[in-house]
């Protein structure tokens, strides 16, 4: 992935995020408090924004630049994890180790595991196809089904977990963004 590429699919990001906020917003009032689509278009602005003024040369600076000002900017519990994927992507050079990399961390920040209906269960199966050697395009298919697996099950972290057995038959806020970030990268790298 070279910088250019990378400040695509952040641009790309942030529109989707920009486009479906209200969508985001509205599953997170079902099992959360209705603010992720409204963090996330924060802290994608705040991210456009620093990108085109600090004009990185690296994937490793921007992605790293990117981290620090979701922390900063989204709040939140989504805030810190999706900083964390960044940072952690920040640290290795070819796409599916990296993104792997940037998904391990969310796992150990958020304590989370494949089911526990998280942006987890988006962004695990993308991460298992890109290892497997699949298009980003398919990975993208791979985070939409896991944001679909969502649906049935009992939260076990973040705030949906308070709601136990009702938040089942709601689809996870953090997984459906987790599912437009990957379908944001295969479109900046197709
Ligand atoms: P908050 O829950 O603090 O209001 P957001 O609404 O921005 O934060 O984000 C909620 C999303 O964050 C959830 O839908 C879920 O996907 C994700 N999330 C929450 N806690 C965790 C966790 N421990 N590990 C992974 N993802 C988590
Ligand atoms: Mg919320």
């Amino acid at each position: 992935m070279t910088v250019e590429q990378f400040i695509a699919w952040m641009s790309g990001f942030a529109a989707k995020v920009d486009a479906e906020k209200d969508v985001l917003t509205a599953l997170d009032s079902a099992i959360g408090d209705a603010d992720h689509g409204t963090n996330l278009h924060r802290g994608m602005t705040a991210v456009v924004a620093a990108l085109s003024s600090a004009e990185p040369a690296t994937v490793a600076e921007a992605a790293k630049l990117v981290g620090m000002k979701l922390v900063s900017t989204v709040g939140g519990a989504s805030g810190p994890l999706y900083g964390t994927f960044f940072i952690r992507f920040a640290q290795t050079a070819d796409f599916p180790t990296a993104f792997r990399s940037g998904v391990e961390g969310v796992a150990a920040r958020g304590k989370a595991s494949p089911g526990d209906k998280t942006m987890l269960d988006a962004l695990i199966p993308a991460a298992d196809a890109l290892e497997r050697g699949a298009s980003v395009a398919e990975a993208a298919g791979a985070a939409a089904a896991g944001r679909d697996s969502t649906i049935p099950l009992v939260a076990r972290k973040g705030r949906a977990s308070y709601l136990g057995e009702r938040s089942a038959g709601h689809q996870d806020p953090g997984a459906t963004s987790a599912a437009l970030l990957v379908e944001a990268a295969a479109q900046a790298l197709s």
